[in-house]
């Protein structure tokens, strides 16, 4: 089966005031359509056509050299945005509960300090990319990366992702990432993080 776009599980307008409608229907229907079409132009006609996409990006090194970057790129691309969907909810925003609150509260010393360093990560990368919490096999953990590259090449577990191009916010904030960031905050389903935070 090739990759297809999931449907947004909210309305365009749903992330309103945070994230305007427009920039929610560019980005999902025109920037995350064009990583699934460009990842199927990619995979087609190889053996990891019918790969799940978890698998090929946790195997990059294996697939022929030529389609290395573009898979990389746009199957990342496709997981990321997929996932970032799911990370946000109409009714999103608070803080997390349970054993994930006290995870967070734990590792980087409250909840206002985890998201003082989530929002230096995303500020920190320069260009486009993303900023993660992820799980690294003994905790959470704060990282950055690139482009569409996911921590899951790297072997780590993505819980929540925000992503930094300026694609994401441009139309609304202009150059301005950090009231973005700020923004964005309200709308993070913590629901579905801790759903990840468990399956781990
Ligand atoms: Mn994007």
């Amino acid at each position: 089966m090739a990759f297809s776009v999931p449907p947004l599980p909210y309305d365009f307008n749903a992330l309103e005031p945070h994230i305007d409608a427009q920039t929610m229907e560019i980005h999902h229907d025109k920037h995350h359509a064009a990583y699934v079409t460009n990842a199927n132009a990619a995979l087609e006609g190889t053996e990891w056509a019918d790969t799940p996409v978890e698998e090929i990006l946790t195997n990059l090194s294996s697939l022929p050299a030529d389609k290395q970057g573009p898979v990389r790129n746009n199957a990342g691309g496709h997981y990321n945005h997929s996932l970032f969907w799911e990370s946000m909810s109409a009714d999103g925003g608070g803080e997390p509960t349970g054993a994930l609150g006290e995870a967070i509260s734990s590792t980087f010393g409250g909840f206002s300090d985890f998201q003082a360093q989530l929002k230096a990560a995303g500020i920190g990368r320069f260009g486009s990319g993303w900023a993660w919490l992820i799980h690294d096999g003994s905790g959470l953990a704060i990282v950055s990366t690139p482009n569409q590259d996911n921590p899951i090449s790297d072997g780590k577990t993505p819980l929540l992702g925000v992503d930094v191009w300026e694609h994401a916010y441009y139309l609304k904030y202009q150059n301005r990432r950090p009231d973005y960031l700020d923004a964005w905050w309200g709308t993070v389903n913590w629901e579905k993080v801790a759903e990840r935070f468990a399956a781990v």
